[in-house]
């Protein structure tokens, strides 16, 4: 029986992993439920799921809960990033999934990782951040970090039984987003419901139009740098508009080993979970003969210039990929409020990466400092642009 703390249970992943979870009650139980806002359906899954703790937010939405959860209330309740903290690493639990968004998974996910909690990482912003020091300390205290992202679920699927030296490239496959087949001029008109408007996966707002500007390719590039010890130079990326490989593996003899799927992110979710097995999850077979055809084509780094500053920054090294990723959370929540367009997010970035140095990283606080400058410098652009 593994006992789970759920970070962001009321999530796109949240909720797809409590599927998982209530479909197999004799292998799973979930402990601990956290999530930010979303009371109203943290109550159903209380209910659901009888967690003996649970999280929110802040102070405000934890006095909320307990007024609304009433007397004979059997789960302790707790707040802020204290609170996550304190739920990844309770007794009970030994496995934590990770499925904040953004960076405030960092050090949630980190301090469970220091008590020894397996990991099912669904946060990729920890690895981009953070990815040599939370690795450093996943093999201090023999803790195993399983991909939920597809991509990287394909890679694992795709790297096993083959020796590390044999591998040539990791092939990362992108679905190419909304806006694929967009001038720059088109895309430079969007607006955030089109881009939230993703072909093939429904997923929460931030990785959606990370999606739509491909930004969310480089994040996955860094984080299969670190996760399968690879270099940059040997991630490719490639346009799969069907979404049906989720990854590859190209070995030194030129076999390409992939794993193919119908995209539904119960498969990547429950495989983090049941690794190495494959148990049952519901999801409709693959039917190849339905599909007909799988193209393919390169991604233009000229119309999606976040995955050249991803790559870029991966390539500084440093706090860079931590800066990439604070001044993105900024310019993609300000687009999502209207206050910029679609293509001032990679120039918001460029902006912000052009004025930090980075700095090596030598510790979880070096990481959150670099982070707080990236947002700083990027709210300070914004304003200075707006009077
Ligand atoms: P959602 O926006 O759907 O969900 C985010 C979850 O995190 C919610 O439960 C939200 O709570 C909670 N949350 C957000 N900020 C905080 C905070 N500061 N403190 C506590 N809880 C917080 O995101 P997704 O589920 O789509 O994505 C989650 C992570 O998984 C991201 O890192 C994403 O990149 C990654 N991922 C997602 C995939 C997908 O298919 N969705 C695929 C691969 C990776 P609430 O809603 O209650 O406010």
């Amino acid at each position: 029986m593994k006992k789970i703390a759920l970070l962001g249970s009321t999530g796109s992943i949240g909720v797809n992993a409590l599927n998982v979870i209530r479909a197999n009650p004799e292998k799973y139980r979930a402990v601990a439920l956290a999530a930010g806002k979303n009371i109203e359906l943290l109550l159903h899954q209380i209910e659901d799921f009888r967690p003996m703790a649970v999280a929110v937010l802040d102070e405000t939405l934890a006095l909320e809960l307990k007024k609304r959860s009433g007397r004979d209330r059997k789960f302790e309740i707790f707040y802020g990033t204290r609170g996550l903290v304190h739920l990844g690493t309770l007794n009970e639990v030994d496995t934590v999934i990770s499925a904040i968004t953004g960076a405030a998974g960092l050090l949630p996910t980190y301090e469970a990782i220091k008590a020894g909690k397996q990991i099912a990482l669904a946060n990729k912003e920890t690895m981009v951040m953070a990815g040599p020091l939370v690795l450093s300390e996943a093999e201090k205290h023999n803790v195993s970090i399983l991909p939920i992202d597809s991509e990287h679920s394909a890679i694992l699927q795709s790297l096993m039984g083959h020796p590390k030296e044999d591998i040539k490239r990791v092939i990362l496959t992108a679905s190419g987003g909304p806006f694929k087949d967009l001038s720059l001029e088109e895309m430079g008109k969007v607006t955030p419901a089109q881009a939230l408007n993703h072909p093939n996966w429904s997923m929460g707002s931030k990785i959606t139009i990370d999606s739509a500007t491909m930004m969310n390719k480089g994040l996955e590039a860094i984080e299969a740098r670190w996760l399968f010890d690879v270099d940059m130079e040997q991630i490719s990326i490639l346009i799969h508009p069907q979404s049906v490989i989720h990854s590859m593996v190209e070995y030194r003899d030129g076999s390409v080993v992939a794993q193919l799927g119908t995209p539904d992110m119960k498969v990547p979710i429950s495989y983090a979970l049941s690794y190495p097995r494959h148990f049952e999850t519901g999801v409709s077979s693959l039917r190849l003969d339905e599909i007909g055809k799988l193209t393919f084509e390169k991604p233009d780094i000229n119309k999606f210039k976040c995955l050249d500053l991803a790559l870029k920054a991966a390539e500084k090294g440093g706090s860079m990929p931590a800066v990439l990723n604070g001044a993105n959370e900024i310019a993609v929540a300000s687009f999502l409020e209207g206050k910029i367009g679609f293509l001032d997010i990679p120039n918001l970035i460029e902006n912000v990466m052009e004025a930090h140095r980075p700095h090596p990283i030598d510790s979880i606080e070096t990481v959150m400092e670099a982070d707080t400058w990236a947002r700083d410098t990027a709210l300070t652009m914004l304003n200075a642009k707006r009077t």
